[in-house]
């Protein structure tokens, strides 16, 4: 199976469901399989401190997720590559890459994560100091105050390939390897383009065109239930993972290059 990192539509989408099913329900069994995955806190103590709790609501908050609990406590998710939450009837005997499980009422929500690499917190009030990744991070591109003024002042303190700019996460926070794919071709700017090189023009195409795809695949994702986003069903995406395909919007081959792990599409014709 090929795992693609959820970013902030998935999330956000993941959040929505999260608190539909679960929203408002006590947790009253708690369980943990991998304590390698659970980070800062003796698995006996994370389980101790969410038993008993009500699961207020899950919020996406850039590449992390957010279970809010009863007593100011937050479970802090960031699912990395193949972190995955799945919903079973409670009776379920746990599989080797089960990290956690939430029981709430006849259902158990379940989180697993096959190649081990994300990380969970647990943390009271708004204390994220331990939270890897999460404090110094940029706005998301979404908030109604990144303006593009804003955008454009935060965008020339920084050097570089655009989109390293886009998906590191100072800049702004939930864009990961695939939407800067989608954003660039948009844009249409070469995703190796050194951010220096970019015209005014093309900052604002930029910035028109994060918003727009951002806001185009929440939407289009609105209707998928969790286990769609947990079985890897991301085939919508217009570029990203499409090498040697066709340009939905020429007609021209998408080329693809490989640095790292890190994959990168883009269109020779629609991206200069
Ligand atoms: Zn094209």
């Amino acid at each position: 199976m090929v795992f693609q990192m959820p970013e902030l539509p998935e999330l956000e989408i993941i959040a929505i469901r999260l608190t539909e099913n679960f929203g408002d329900k006590v947790i009253q069994n708690v369980a943990v399989y991998n304590h390698l995955v659970i980070h800062g806190i003796e698995a006996l103590e994370f389980e101790a401190g969410i038993i008993g709790k009500k699961l207020n609501s899950v919020k996406a908050d850039g590449k992390f997720l957010l279970f809010n609990l009863s007593g100011g406590v937050k479970i802090v998710v960031n699912p990395m590559l193949a972190g995955r939450f799945w919903v079973y009837n409670a009776g379920r005997a746990p599989g080797k890459t089960d990290i956690f499980s939430l029981q709430m009422e006849s259902t158990v929500l379940w989180y697993r994560d096959r190649k081990q690499m994300s990380r969970v917190y647990l943390i009271r009030g708004n204390d994220f100091s331990d939270v890897a990744g999460f404090e110094g991070r940029g706005p998301s591109p979404l908030d109604s105050e990144l303006t593009l003024k804003e955008f454009t002042l935060r965008l020339k303190r920084r050097r570089g390939q655009i989109k390293n700019v886009l998906r590191n996460q100072s800049f702004v926070k939930g864009i990961g390897n695939a939407y800067a794919d989608e954003i660039l071709l948009y844009a249409g700017i070469h995703p190796f383009r050194r951010r220096s090189t970019l015209s005014e023009v093309e900052v604002e195409s930029l910035y028109q065109s994060m918003k727009k795809v951002l806001a185009k695949y929440l939407d289009l994702m609105t209707q998928r239930e969790l286990s769609e986003f947990s079985s890897e069903k991301r085939n919508f995406l217009m570029i990203h993972g499409k090498g040697g395909g066709v340009c939905p919007l020429c007609g021209g081959r998408i080329s693809e290059v490989r640095a790292n792990r890190f994959k990168t599409n883009y269109c020779q014709t629609c991206q200069i």
